[in-house]
This record gives structure tokens, sequence and C-alpha cells, in this order.
């Protein structure tokens, strides 16, 4: 891989970069690996897994009207049946006449996209339900055919009454859950962008008819990049506006797609993206689901152009009615006037983990000239590894201390102890996985019982006791002081 010079990386050197330091490999690699699935390695997992515990604190234990479920990956065919992917969900596979690039588009933007390569003709190569099929059951005949998942909403509007009642939820409410979903593509590409087996982040927030979101004081005042069907029927470009001021000009028609949008730019900001790089796109007639009035999704300019993060798609009450007809099993909620009704979402929710992966690691990359190395600065909440400890020299009395500090702070957290190599190449190691902190046991730590922490990003270094050590990562890692207020700063 060619040593980049400036901030930016091509997915294709981000991938390289990955399987380098054990981020991500192409699964089963050793045997010539297999188009559209991903292993995590060492630090991919821990990234992977510090995602989605933040998005799960944020999203549930944050606050009190959301709960979560885990669904099974196989579940009754029914499901599917009710839900209508086994009948509707459907992509047309097509190849380019002219440079044999393959791809899937949808069935209404036949005859009318060209190859998004090289501009040329598509011929559509058939229709196909990218659901991947099973057997369940071993015995022939005994057996019947069932699917692989291939979103993560539909148990939770088969659990709907089950967790409504048992974690005894009022409207409005929702039930969030993460989890693998898979769908066959007919062409896998971009990384992690494109994937056959991917994980899911779902809401389902659950309304009465027409209920008014009761939030919208929390919607911040930042402005972001907006691109509504007008400015993309005139070609305009998008505009930076107030999320709110988009919803009293009605570009954003509904309170709660202005709320979740808001929340979500929350969250991505809390994590550390850039949201330079975000816009939210409405998406035209054309696209959308028929029970759909109004969906958005929030694109994010990847190196190769605008492509979908997530998606807000309204379903009103389109899902609880299906499973209602096609279980029998009665799906309405009785408000306190007692009064029965079918609750809408008009707000779903649904951001993929490996392309939420994939912004946190992009807007993290950095080739630093001065250090001559790579530095990845991703937020201390998502990165891997929230220290190094380093005993300055190989030498019993620095050692002592340094694994006494090792062994109590890997009872809270991911944490590595390094004693081999150069300070430089040790912190230049950390660096380059988003190590936010390193801490160093030197020669004045054995009088004054204290310890040096430097800071990944800009390399300035605090001295701090090592009775307060703890507290002050912790203080750190979850962004409550800065850097340079923690201890006192070496000059
Ligand atoms: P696309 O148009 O890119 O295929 P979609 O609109 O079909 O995506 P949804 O069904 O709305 O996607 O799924 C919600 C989210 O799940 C997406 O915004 C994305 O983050 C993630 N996702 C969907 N398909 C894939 C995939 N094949 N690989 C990785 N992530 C995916």
């Amino acid at each position: 891989m060619k040593e980049k010079k400036e901030n930016a990386i091509s997915i294709e050197d981000l991938a390289i970069f990955c399987k380098k330091k054990g981020f991500v490999y192409p699964s089963g690699e050793i045997y010539g690996g297999l188009a559209g699935f991903w292993d995590f390695g060492p630090l991919g997992v821990e990234l992977s897994n510090n995602l989605k515990k933040e998005w799960w604190k944020f999203n549930v234990y944050q606050r009190e009207d959301l709960v979560g479920i885990d669904g099974s990956i196989i579940t009754s065919p029914k499901v599917w049946e009710a839900s209508g992917h086994v009948e509707n969900f459907v992509d047309v596979a097509v190849v380019c006449k002219k440079c044999g690039y393959k791809s899937k588009i949808d069935k209404h933007e036949i005859g009318i996209t060209s190859c998004e390569k090289c501009g040329g003709e598509y011929e559509v190569k058939g229709e196909f339900n990218p659901m991947f099929i099973t057997e369940v059951g071993p015995i022939k005949g005994d057996s019947i055919k069932a699917y692989l998942r291939p979103e993560t909403a539909q148990l939770i509007f088969a659990n709907f009454k089950y967790v409504q009642d048992n974690a005894r939820m009022k409207l409005p409410f929702g039930i969030a859950q993460i989890g693998k979903a898979f769908r066959n593509e007919v062409s896998p590409r971009e990384f992690l962008f494109r994937t056959r087996e991917f994980e899911q982040m779902e809401i389902e927030y659950f309304i009465e008819p027409k209920q008014k979101c009761p939030y919208l004081k929390e919607i911040g005042t930042k402005e972001i990049f907006i691109l509504d069907k007008k400015m993309q029927d005139s070609n305009e470009g998008s505009k930076k506006i107030k999320i709110i001021d988009a919803l009293k000009k009605k570009i954003i028609k509904k309170d709660w797609h202005a709320y979740w949008i808001s929340k979500y730019f929350e969250w991505f900001d809390l994590m550390g993206a850039d949201l330079n790089k975000f816009r939210i796109r409405q998406h035209l007639s054309k696209e959308k689901s028929h029970y759909s009035e109004d969906t958005w999704d929030i694109e994010y300019n990847f190196p190769m152009g605008y492509r979908e993060l997530m998606g807000f798609a309204d379903r009103g009450d389109f899902d609880l009615k299906q499973h209602q007809e096609y279980s029998k099993k009665n799906m309405e909620l009785s408000l306190d006037d007692g009064k029965k009704i079918l609750p809408h979402v008009v707000c779903e929710p649904s951001l993929g983990v490996g392309r939420a992966l994939l912004v946190f690691l992009l807007d993290a990359y950095h080739y630093d000239e001065k250090r001559k190395n790579v530095v990845l600065k991703l937020s201390p909440k998502l990165s891997p590894i929230k220290t190094a400890i380093f005993p300055i020299v190989k030498k019993p009395e620095f050692e002592i201390i340094a694994q006494k500090i090792f062994d109590d702070l890997k009872k809270e957290w991911n944490v590595v102890y390094d004693k081999s190599g150069s300070i430089g190449r040790r912190y230049a190691r950390n660096d380059e996985i988003g190590t936010p902190y390193c801490i160093t046991i030197d020669g004045d730590s054995l009088e004054n019982k204290d310890i040096t922490i430097r800071d990944r990003d800009t390399t300035k270094q605090i001295r701090v006791k090592v009775s307060e050590l703890k507290n002050v990562l912790r203080e750190l890692i979850n962004s409550e002081i800065e850097f340079e207020k923690a201890g006192e700063l070496v000059k």
C-alpha cells in the first residue's frame, strides 16, 4: 500500500489499512475469500462493539421511552410473507453493456438509470429476491424453507405486543434492536459499504396516529446540509439550514422525522464524526414505498461520493396491519380513554454498523507529516484500546509499577502493556490504531508516585498521581474534562 501523504484515503486503501492493523479481514481469505463477507480482527471487534455499545447507551439506556430486543436470525417464514419480503423484496440485476460493471437497481429505475461507472446503458439480467434461503430441519421431506432475515425490523413488529406488555410501555415509545441481516447482493463492493452479511441498528418508534412529537425543543440549532425533492429536480445542490427551520418551512414534513434526524446528528457528533460530510436527502416519489408519505436518508460523502449512510422511513401502520392480518393476532393498543388503535411508525431510523464504521474510520484517518505515521483520531469512546502502558525502560522497578497499573485498569477497559521498542515506536504503534492515551512510568514515577499521560492528537503530556489515574482516565474517555486540565501539564 502506498503511504498516503494527505488525510484522504480511498476505500480500497482503507480496506488494506484495516487488514494490516487487524481491524477487518476478507472472510476466509486463506481460501481466496468470499465476496461480500468480512471478518473482524482483534481491533475491529473492539471498535464495532464500542460503536454498538455507545448507540445502545444513547438510544436505550438514556431514554425512558425505548427498550431493546434481540430477535432470531431465522424465524417463521410467515413473518416474511406478512412483511411482503417474499413477494415484493425485489432487486433488478444489471450489467453495463459498455464496461461490464455489475450492479443492482430498483424496478422503477429500469430504462432510466445508466451505469454509475461509465454512463453506459444497462442490460437487465433479471429480477431476483435478495433473501438467502435455507432449510430448517435436517430430515429431507420434513424440513421447511426458511430465510436468513434481510432486516432486523420485522421481529420488532412481530414481538410488538409482548414487548409493550412486558415493559409496560405507553405511546409514544420505541423498540430498538442491533443484529445481523443478510442480503444476497448482486455486486457487493466498496469494503463494508455493501456486503452480503451486515449488522443493523434499528429503532421502530410507535405513536398514536397523528400524534405530535413532544420533543421538538431538543432539536439543536446546528445547521445541516439538506437536499429535498425540489433541489434534486432542479439540480440546485444541497442547502445549509437548521433542522427546526426545515420543519417550519415544511421542507421536512413530519415533526418525528425532524426529531429523529436531529438525534442522529447529535449522536454522530458525540462520536466524533465530521458533520460537514453529512447531508440529508429526501426520497423522490418513485423511490418511496407505497405506504410511505415521506422518507429521508442521511448521506455521507464517502470517497466514492455521497451515498446512503442510513434511512428514516415512514412505515405508517403497514407492518402491524400486515402481521395482524397474517397472524390473526390483535396488534391494537388500548388508549387511556378505552379507544383501540393500531400504532403508527412514521419514522424508522435504520443504520448499518458497517457503514457507520466506515464513516468513523474515514473521518479519523490522518497522516501526520511531522510524526511520519498515521494517527487514527477516533473518539476515545470508540477507540479499540483505551490506553497503552509503558515502563520507560525494561527494569524491574518500572515494570512492577506498570504491571500494577495495567492490572488495575484492565478491570474496566481494554488496555495494553507494552515494553518493547523505543518510546517513540511505542507511541507510533498506538497512534496508528487510535489509542487515545499512553501512560509512561519514568524515573520521577518512582519517587512521586505519578505517571505521564500523553494525548494522541496533540502529543501533549500531563502528570497525574497513580491514585487518581482511574478517575482521570474515565473523565477523559467520556469527554468530561479537557486534557490540559486533567493533570499538571508537562512543559
Ligand atoms: P441500499 O439502497 O444502499 O441497498 P437500502 O435502502 O436497501 O440500502 P435499507 O433497507 O434502508 O437499505 O437498510 C437500512 C440500512 O442498512 C442502510 O441505510 C445501510 O446502512 C444498511 N445496509 C443495507 N444494506 C446493506 C448492505 N448490503 N451492506 C451494508 N449495509 C447495508
